[in-house]
C-alpha cells in the first residue's frame, strides 16, 4: 500500500483551479521532493492530505485512508511542518513543542530534548521573541519527535541557516533510515538533489513528472559545444537538436546545440567526424530542469512516455 495515494483530485477555488486532476504516488519509505512555481498547488495538495479542505473531484487517501472521511485515523500516522510556523506567542517554546506533538499522539522525550540540542533552541523562550527560523524550528522538533509514519514536509527549512539546514537533512536520512516516508516540498534545489529519492513536479494543479533525479534528467536536453578543424555534416538532418549553432572562425568551426537523450549519440558522432580540437558535453543542471518543466520548454515529443 503507497504512504500517498492522490487520485484525479480537484480543487477550485471561486475562479481558480488550485488543483487538476492530480494525481500524486509516494511509495511507504521513500524521500519524495514535491517541486513546483509558486501558486503551482503544493500547500493546497499538502492541506487535502491534511484532511483539512474538501476536494471537489478525486481521493486523496494515506496509508489506505480517506484523508477527508477518516483524517483522525489519518492523522495518527502523519506530522506535518508547514513553511510558516504560527504559534502561541505566551507559550514557550518548549511548551509549543508539547502541544504540538500531542497532537501526534505525543513526543518521545528523549527523542524531543536531542532534537532541541541538533536544533540548538533554547525552549524556555515565550515564542513571541521568536525568530521565523526559531518557530521553524519548534515545529520541526515537535513533528520529528514523533513517531509517524508519514512526514508532511511544506517548505520547511525557510528562515534556518545553513547549518541548521544541514541539521534537518541530516534528521531526514535518519527517517529514511527507520523506514518512514517524507514528502518534501522546497524550493532548495540542491535539498531536493540530495534527499530525495523520487520527484515529483507540479505545474498549475497537475502533477507533469514524476521519477527519480536521473529518470527526469533523461527527459531533457544536454549541451554540447565543439570547436572542429573541419565543417560539421549531417547535424541539421537529426531530429532531436535545438539552437543548433555553427560559426567558422581562425581557431576552427564552432559548433553548439542541444539535443535529446535519443540524438546524443548520433550527434556527437557528427561531431567526432570531423576531428574536434575540443568538446564538452553537460547534463542539464537542477535549475535548467525543472525551469524547462516550468516553462514548457521541452518539446512535448521529448516528454512523451516521461516516467510516472
Ligand atoms: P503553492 O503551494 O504551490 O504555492 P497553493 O496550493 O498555495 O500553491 O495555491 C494554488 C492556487 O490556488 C493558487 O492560484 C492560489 O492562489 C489558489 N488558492 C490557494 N488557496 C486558496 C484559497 N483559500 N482561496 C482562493 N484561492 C486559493
Amino acid at each position: 500500500m503507497d504512504a500517498i495515494a492522490v487520485r484525479g483530485v480537484r480543487k477550485v477555488f471561486g475562479g481558480t483551479v488550485a488543483l487538476n486532476d492530480l494525481d500524486l504516488t509516494v511509495t511507504q519509505g521513500e524521500v519524495h521532493g514535491f517541486l513546483g512555481p509558486n501558486g503551482a498547488g503544493k500547500s493546497t495538495t499538502i492541506r487535502a492530505l491534511l484532511g483539512q479542505l474538501r476536494v471537489d473531484a478525486g481521493r486523496a487517501m494515506i496509508f489506505g485512508l480517506d484523508c477527508w472521511t477518516r483524517s483522525v485515523a489519518a492523522h495518527r500516522r502523519l506530522a506535518y511542518v508547514p513553511g510558516d510556523v504560527a504559534l502561541w506567542p505566551g507559550l514557550t517554546g518548549g511548551a509549543s513543542i508539547d502541544v504540538l506533538g500531542r497532537l501526534h499522539g505525543g513526543a518521545d522525550p528523549r527523542r524531543r530534548q536531542q532534537l532541541i540540542d541538533r536544533f540548538e533552541l533554547d525552549p524556555t523562550k515565550r515564542t513571541r521573541t521568536y525568530s521565523k527560523g526559531n518557530r521553524q524550528k519548534v515545529a520541526l522538533v515537535a513533528a520529528l519527535a514523533t513517531n509517524a509514519d508519514l512526514f508532511l514536509f511544506d517548505e520547511p527549512t525557510s528562515g534556518l541557516d545553513p547549518l541548521m539546514e544541514e541539521v534537518f537533512q541530516q534528521c531526514v536520512r535518519e527517517l529514511k533510515n527507520e523506514g518512514r516516508t517524507v514528502l518534501l516540498s522546497s524550493h532548495i534545489l540542491s535539498e531536493v538533489e540530495v534527499l530525495c529519492d523520487r520527484v515529483s513536479i507540479i505545474r498549475r494543479g497537475t502533477v507533469i513528472r514524476s521519477g527519480t533525479l536521473t529518470d527526469l534528467r533523461s527527459h531533457t536536453l544536454t549541451r554540447v559545444a565543439a570547436v572542429t578543424r573541419h565543417p560539421v555534416s549531417g547535424l541539421d538532418q537529426l531530429d532531436g537538436l535545438v539552437d543548433l549553432v555553427v560559426s567558422t572562425r581562425p581557431d576552427g568551426v564552432h559548433v553548439g546545440f542541444r539535443a535529446a537523450p535519443g540524438a546524443l549519440g548520433a550527434a556527437v558522432g557528427c561531431v567526432a567526424a570531423a576531428e574536434p580540437a575540443s568538446l564538452t558535453v553537460q547534463p542539464p543542471s537542477l535549475d535548467e530542469l525543472f525551469l524547462s518543466n516550468y516553462r514548457d520548454e521541452v518539446p512535448t515529443a521529448l516528454a512523451e512516455g516521461a516516467v510516472r
